[in-house]
Protein backbone atom coordinates (compact mmCIF):
# COMPACT_ATOMS: atom_id res chain seq x y z
CA UNK A 1 0.00 0.00 0.00
CA UNK A 2 1.38 3.31 -0.91
CA UNK A 3 1.11 6.01 1.84
CA UNK A 4 -0.24 9.50 0.61
CA UNK A 5 -0.10 12.70 2.02
CA UNK A 6 -2.58 14.36 4.31
CA UNK A 7 -4.48 16.87 3.50
CA UNK A 8 -2.13 19.93 4.96
CA UNK A 9 -2.98 21.01 8.73
CA UNK A 10 -4.29 24.49 7.99
CA UNK A 11 -3.73 27.10 10.21
CA UNK A 12 -5.43 29.85 9.32
CA UNK A 13 -2.55 32.31 8.58
CA UNK A 14 -2.31 30.59 4.87
CA UNK A 15 -2.77 33.04 2.20
CA UNK A 16 -6.35 31.11 0.56
CA UNK A 17 -7.83 31.31 4.22
CA UNK A 18 -7.26 34.97 4.56
CA UNK A 19 -7.80 36.88 1.44
CA UNK A 20 -11.06 38.58 0.83
CA UNK A 21 -11.49 36.91 -2.30
CA UNK A 22 -10.64 33.12 -2.33
CA UNK A 23 -12.50 32.44 -5.65
CA UNK A 24 -8.85 33.37 -7.19
CA UNK A 25 -7.60 30.41 -6.51
CA UNK A 26 -10.46 29.03 -8.59
CA UNK A 27 -10.78 31.45 -11.00
CA UNK A 28 -11.09 31.09 -14.64
CA UNK A 29 -8.87 34.34 -15.52
CA UNK A 30 -5.38 33.85 -15.89
CA UNK A 31 -4.67 37.30 -13.80
CA UNK A 32 -6.24 36.03 -10.74
CA UNK A 33 -4.45 32.58 -10.81
CA UNK A 34 -1.19 34.30 -11.12
CA UNK A 35 -2.09 36.66 -8.25
CA UNK A 36 -2.91 32.87 -5.80
CA UNK A 37 0.09 31.65 -6.98
CA UNK A 38 2.52 34.60 -6.27
CA UNK A 39 0.47 34.31 -2.54
CA UNK A 40 1.13 30.58 -2.53
CA UNK A 41 4.96 30.86 -2.72
CA UNK A 42 4.77 33.40 1.05
CA UNK A 43 2.36 30.59 2.84
CA UNK A 44 3.47 28.59 5.28
CA UNK A 45 1.60 25.30 4.60
CA UNK A 46 3.25 26.06 1.25
CA UNK A 47 5.10 22.22 1.60
CA UNK A 48 2.24 20.02 2.81
CA UNK A 49 0.16 21.68 0.31
CA UNK A 50 2.06 20.81 -2.39
CA UNK A 51 2.48 17.25 -1.28
CA UNK A 52 -0.94 17.06 -0.47
CA UNK A 53 -2.10 18.10 -4.21
CA UNK A 54 0.44 15.76 -5.68
CA UNK A 55 -0.92 13.01 -3.72
CA UNK A 56 -4.52 13.49 -4.68
CA UNK A 57 -4.93 14.57 -7.96
CA UNK A 58 -8.69 13.63 -8.65
CA UNK A 59 -9.05 15.71 -5.56
CA UNK A 60 -6.70 18.64 -6.32
CA UNK A 61 -7.52 18.77 -10.11
CA UNK A 62 -9.47 22.37 -10.12
CA UNK A 63 -7.32 25.37 -9.13
CA UNK A 64 -4.01 26.35 -7.48
CA UNK A 65 -2.35 24.43 -5.07
CA UNK A 66 1.07 25.40 -3.37
CA UNK A 67 0.84 27.57 -6.54
CA UNK A 68 0.95 25.22 -9.37
CA UNK A 69 -1.19 25.00 -11.88
CA UNK A 70 -3.19 21.76 -12.82
CA UNK A 71 -0.14 21.14 -16.04
CA UNK A 72 2.65 21.91 -12.97
CA UNK A 73 1.17 19.60 -11.17
CA UNK A 74 1.38 16.89 -13.62
CA UNK A 75 4.66 17.70 -15.22
CA UNK A 76 5.86 17.34 -11.53
CA UNK A 77 3.74 14.12 -11.22
CA UNK A 78 5.96 12.75 -14.17
CA UNK A 79 9.11 14.41 -12.86
CA UNK A 80 8.74 11.90 -9.48
CA UNK A 81 7.48 8.59 -11.63
CA UNK A 82 11.02 9.18 -13.67
CA UNK A 83 13.29 9.74 -10.68
CA UNK A 84 11.34 6.91 -9.38
CA UNK A 85 11.85 4.44 -12.11
CA UNK A 86 15.42 5.55 -12.55
CA UNK A 87 16.24 4.63 -8.79
CA UNK A 88 14.67 1.19 -9.14
CA UNK A 89 16.70 0.51 -12.26
CA UNK A 90 19.38 1.29 -10.33
CA UNK A 91 19.32 -0.56 -7.55
CA UNK A 92 18.50 -3.80 -9.87
S1 LIG B 1 0.01 26.96 -0.54
FE1 LIG B 1 -1.94 25.84 -0.37
S2 LIG B 1 -2.72 26.38 1.67
FE2 LIG B 1 -1.16 27.88 1.11
S3 LIG B 1 -2.22 29.58 0.13
FE3 LIG B 1 -1.57 28.21 -1.49
S4 LIG B 1 -3.34 26.85 -1.82
FE4 LIG B 1 -3.61 27.84 0.19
Amino acid sequence: MTRRAPYPALTGAEPCRQHDEPDLWFSDQAADRATARRLCHGCPTRVACLAYALDHPAATEHGIWAGTSRGGREKLRAEFRRANQISKEQQT
